[in-house]
């Protein structure tokens, strides 16, 4: 396992504070964990909060769950009581997904976007492709 994998546990909670700070949230909890069943390297539920699979994950550095899971957290916060979809992956979780990477990363493009969920890339795609070139 390498650090980009795993960190020590105050590396992920500062920036779990840092993130609720910024988008007024709760601060999730967090936790390290050795096995989940299934195979998803991250979960997400709004009393448990975050969890990360120790085990290694080949090309998706801890921060990149991290990300993906905070983002289903400001969806969950953002969502009226009667519409929440803690698990759906839609337009909303889509949104937050992409201003939690726009504030986390110097360059947005270097989250693991090819690694995300089939509908997620089409988006990310259509935005970039959007985009006006940078000028030189
Ligand atoms: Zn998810």
């Amino acid at each position: 396992m390498t650090s980009e994998q795993i960190a020590p546990p105050h590396i992920p909670i500062a920036a779990l504070r840092k993130l609720a700070r910024h988008f007024g949230t709760p601060v999730p909890g967090f936790k390290w964990v050795d096995q989940l069943s299934g195979d998803t390297p991250g979960r997400y539920n709004e009393i448990d909060g975050i969890r990360l699979l120790t085990s290694p994950v080949p090309a998706v550095p801890y921060r990149d769950t991290l990300t993906h899971e905070f983002a289903h957290h400001l969806t969950w916060s953002r969502t009226p009581p009667f519409q929440k979809e803690p698990r759906s992956h839609g337009r909303e979780f889509f949104e937050a997904l992409v201003q939690t990477v726009e504030f986390l990363y110097e360059d947005p493009s270097t989250y693991v976007w090819l690694y995300e969920i089939e509908q997620i890339v089409r988006w990310w795609n259509v935005r970039q492709s959007r985009k006006p070139a940078k000028s030189a």
